[in-house]
């Protein structure tokens, strides 16, 4: 079993990057390594070095690297001349997937939704689930919450509560309303009873909206997740003011959190469900919004795209489907594994007064500032170990391993986190003895 990191500390040239790149870049900056191989948890760099993925592409490589099974899919697909992209057209590799997908996950829950093949990118999928909201109740305002990332074109930009990333939009993003997510105010105010309140308030100023958009756990706003019992009222207000409930489980799908759905048994069904990010299962782009389908009401072609479907990320996602989710076997190992993840991070935790964040394996732990969480998100790379932040003021350092990662490789990462934590937060108290 491999469980060595092995960083390369050698910085390539740049100058190409630097010249012909832009400047938009931003995790190679972090990262400034050229990485060519990749295989389950480990990424390889040109330099012979060997780094840990605790990043996992955000949550997109949850099957880890160029899963054998999930490759041999693909490449006997292209072997034998698989259609590689038809519109939206029928195609038996769509046809598979829809099959896998309505066998395994919808009908095993009792969901009963439609799939729209949006863009191939999770902001695709918001875009099409909040026109579509407006569409069918003809209203204009979106509730989303604060902290809440949904992507960057302007519809799901507007969704995001992030100002840095608002304020790249360049023109007003109108017609959203933030409301305070779970917990914002601390745990004693409960922030969906103010939403009620307001909503029943004909003198509130806050519009009956066209949908409710939330993620069960806020994966780019610092890894908050959202009781069971708050997402259940949100699903109510919704459901009593005539609003959709659209659920954003791009991040926290596919697993993430234990079952395929972040919602899965927490008692409530929400009306739309975005994902992307891991449901190709191999990195490959890949997004589809479910609704349900008295809500289908697109005329042909009304919301449209080049890329709807993605025929090798159906090949790679109907083989995860199968893989994966056939059977309780592989929730149940990643909820057994995110049970090791959260009592090492509650020691690290413990130890430096860090506080505790998120669910199943999207855990994470907020340092208190963005300063110190890249002081060790810096050390940890260079030691080998690829482990981002998010948060507010990128104070949350979150652990997004591949679900599919073993004890003894997720042992000697949290190794390297948990040294690079006692490491940072001594030299910090060096610093305030002096
Ligand atoms: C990443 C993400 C998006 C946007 O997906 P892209 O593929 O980057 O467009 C939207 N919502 C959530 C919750 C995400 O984590």
């Amino acid at each position: 079993m491999l469980t060595k990191l092995k960083p390369s500390g050698s910085i390539p040239d740049r100058s190409l990057y630097e010249r012909r790149e832009s400047a938009v870049r931003s995790y190679a900056r972090s990262m400034p390594r050229q990485f060519g191989k990749a295989e389950g948890v480990w990424m390889h760099d040109d330099q012979g070095g060997r780094y840990l993925d605790f990043l996992s592409g955000c949550s997109t490589l949850n099957y880890g690297h160029n899963h054998p099974i999930l490759k041999q899919a693909l490449l006997d697909y292209i072997a034998a001349d698989g259609i590689a992209h038809g519109l939206d057209l029928h195609t038996e590799a769509k046809a598979d997937f829809l099959t896998a997908f309505e066998e395994l996950i919808l009908q095993p829950r009792g969901l009963d939704y439609r799939a729209m093949f949006t863009g191939p990118t999770g902001t695709n999928a918001v875009e099409a689930a909040i026109k579509l909201a407006r569409k069918v109740t003809g209203r204009e305002l979106v509730i989303a919450f604060t902290n809440g990332f949904h992507g960057m074109t302007l519809g799901a930009l507007a969704c995001t509560g992030n100002s840095a990333k608002r304020s790249g939009a360049g023109v007003p993003l109108a017609h959203v309303a933030h409301e305070p997510y779970d917990g914002y105010f601390g745990p004693d105010v409960d922030t969906a009873a103010l939403l009620a309140q307001r909503l029943a308030d004909p003198s509130s100023g806050l519009d009956a909206p066209a949908a409710i958009l939330v993620e069960t756990v806020q994966g780019e706003g610092g890894l908050n997740a959202a009781s069971p019992k708050w997402l259940r009222d949100i699903a109510a207000i919704a459901q009593a003011h005539g609003a959709l409930l659209i659920v954003d489980d791009i991040q926290a799908g596919c697993g993430r959190t234990g079952g395929f759905f972040s919602f899965d048994g927490l008692g409530f069904t929400p009306d739309i469900v975005t994902l992307a990010k891991s449901l190709s299962g191999m990195g490959l782009p890949f997004a589809l919004t479910l609704l349900r389908p008295e809500l289908d009401q697109w005329a042909p072609g009304e919301h449209n795209g080049t890329f709807r479907g993605n025929n090798h990320a159906f090949v790679t996602a109907t083989a995860a489907l199968r893989h994966f989710w056939s059977d309780n076997a592989f929730e149940h190992d990643v909820l057994r594994r995110a049970g090791l993840l959260e009592q090492r991070l509650a020691r690290i935790a413990a130890r430096h007064g860090f506080e505790m964040r998120g669910r199943g394996m999207m855990r994470g732990i907020s340092v208190g500032s963005g300063e110190l969480a890249a002081t060790i998100t810096r050390a940890c790379f260079d030691a080998g170990l690829i482990i981002e932040t998010s948060g507010p003021h990128d104070e949350v350092i979150k652990v997004l391993a591949p679900l599919v990662i073993d004890d003894a490789a997720l042992a000697a990462g949290l190794d390297v986190l948990e040294d690079k934590c006692r490491d940072a937060m001594a030299a910090d108290l060096a610093v305030a003895a002096e």
